[in-house]
């Protein structure tokens, strides 16, 4: 009974899988929030190097990776995958379940696939500096750490709360050499207007995001950075997919469903598209995106065009959406509390190809739970909803008698996460019912496009 296959490095894949070629339906430009007209890319360049640019709208289905980010990603790629025997056993289910584990890469989460291409094609833009947000510090340890790689300084804003809570990130993120302001800061415009409103303000991502687009764009030799949602993120995360469809062959076996948590949509993306590219081509595989019934984006949103930032800064996208000045609960999977979606993702959802599922936290942590106590990882809160979709499968083949393959994504692990266990274990957790009236709210200030 093997339990983790593994690749070696020279079995790790050399090109990313591009799906916008593959499409179904209608794909929708990106509109500018100013002049409400489709960007171009001129529009883009102060935020972004014409590399990831080129890669947002690019008709390429198989794009190679450049060597200095092979050489980067073969310090943790290829990952594992685990065969979940003790989980199974623990369920008592005829189902097989595999899971592929990010959390081995530096900043223990599927980002640096992402941040460091990111920061090799600023490199090579010649960038000489990158500003980015972060809310827990996930996506801000990762960037930091790629900027390292390419001799890159890097500024990150993170949300004022996170950043007196969650000071260990903050720690990461000073190690790998980045500079980190709390935010709201008076370093920006955005930042100091509101300061000057509430001096008091413990900030917000929306917020955090307009202190960093505006860093950007008002400095000549820094660029902005975006660690989920966009097109070239999507991409660079389907190295978790590809990965994964090599260590089954190996494994002999082929999921009939496969599953990722859902926050902007980027691991779920990662470990999804190369497998609905089979799908496509009549493979009968089901993908799942799961999220939480907190900030329900996929399933009770709606598909429209909206901002990508509370301040109404960033491009507008056609994509699922609770309404840009949606608020969610503070639970305590924080990477999965954005308001939008991938677009990619979106469409996919809109035209049936992708099921969506919505899930309190506290389920998910009984998930996370059995799964440390069977499996030994402590999973990220993030990754505890894809844990969740993943044992609801394997106890309805339980229930059905039925054989069944599952493949899911743990996308990190969660040992700067012990706060939200504890939590947990005090019973200190809530379930939030569906902001209804939140939602509602939020959902009448859309842009109106077209
Ligand atoms: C950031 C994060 C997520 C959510 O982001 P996506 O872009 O939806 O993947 C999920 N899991 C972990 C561990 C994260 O750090």
């Amino acid at each position: 009974m093997q339990t983790k296959i593994l690749l070696s490095e020279d079995q790790m894949p050399r090109q990313w899988y591009n799906i916008i070629p593959d499409m179904p339906g209608q794909m929708f430009p990106v509109i500018h929030p100013g002049t409400l007209q489709p960007v171009t890319p001129d529009d883009l360049l102060p935020l972004f190097p014409m590399g990831l640019i080129e890669q947002e709208v690019s008709p390429q289905r198989w794009i190679d990776i450049p060597e200095e980010v092979l050489e980067v990603y073969k310090q943790w790629r290829p990952s594992p995958m685990y065969r979940a025997h003790q989980l199974e056993k623990a369920l008592g289910t005829p189902a097989k379940i595999y899971y592929k584990y990010e959390g081995v890469s530096p900043a223990g989460s599927h980002k640096p696939n992402t941040a460091v291409p990111q920061a090799y094609y600023n490199k090579i833009f010649g960038t000489k500096r990158i500003a980015s947000e972060t809310g827990a510090g996930q996506w801000g340890s990762s960037i930091a750490m790629a900027c390292q790689h390419f001799g890159l300084a890097c500024t990150v804003y993170m949300v004022k709360v996170s950043y007196g809570q969650k000071p260990y990130r903050k720690s990461m993120m000073q190690l790998w050499g980045a500079e980190v302001f709390p935010s709201p800061s008076d370093r920006t415009n955005a930042g100091r207007a509101i300061l000057a409103a509430d001096p008091d303000n413990q900030g917000s991502l929306g917020i955090a995001i307009s202190e960093a687009v505006e860093d950007a764009a008002t400095h000549e030799d820094t660029r902005y950075s975006l660690g989920s949602v966009l097109n070239h993120v999507c991409l660079h995360q389907t190295i978790i997919g590809l990965e994964a469809k090599e260590q089954l062959k190996i494994a002999g076996d082929y999921p009939d469903v496969v599953i990722g948590c859902h926050g902007g949509g980027s691991n779920f993306a990662g470990i999804a598209f190369p497998f609905i590219s089979d799908k496509a081509n009549g493979k009968d595989v089901r993908v799942l995106a799961v999220e939480p019934a907190s900030c329900p984006t996929l399933t009770k949103g709606v598909y429209e065009f909206d901002y990508g930032d509370t301040a109404k800064m960033a491009p507008i996208a056609r994509m699922y959406t609770l309404g840009h000045d949606f608020m969610p609960p503070g639970i305590h999977a924080g990477g999965l509390r954005y308001h939008g979606a991938a677009p990619l993702v979106s469409q996919l959802v809109h035209e049936g190809v992708v099921e969506t599922k919505a899930v309190h936290q506290i389920a998910c942590f009984e998930a996370a739970v059995l799964f440390a106590r069977t499996e030994s990882i402590i999973p990220a809160p993030e990754s505890s909803h894809a844990i969740r979709g993943a044992i609801d499968e394997a106890l309805l083949a339980k229930e059905e008698g039925k054989e069944k393959t599952i493949l899911f994504n743990l996308s990190g692990h969660g040992h700067v996460d012990m706060a939200a266990y504890d939590a947990y274990f005090n019973n200190e957790l809530t379930d939030y019912e569906y902001p209804e009236t939140a939602i509602k709210e939020s959902l009448s200030h859309l842009p109106k496009v077209g």
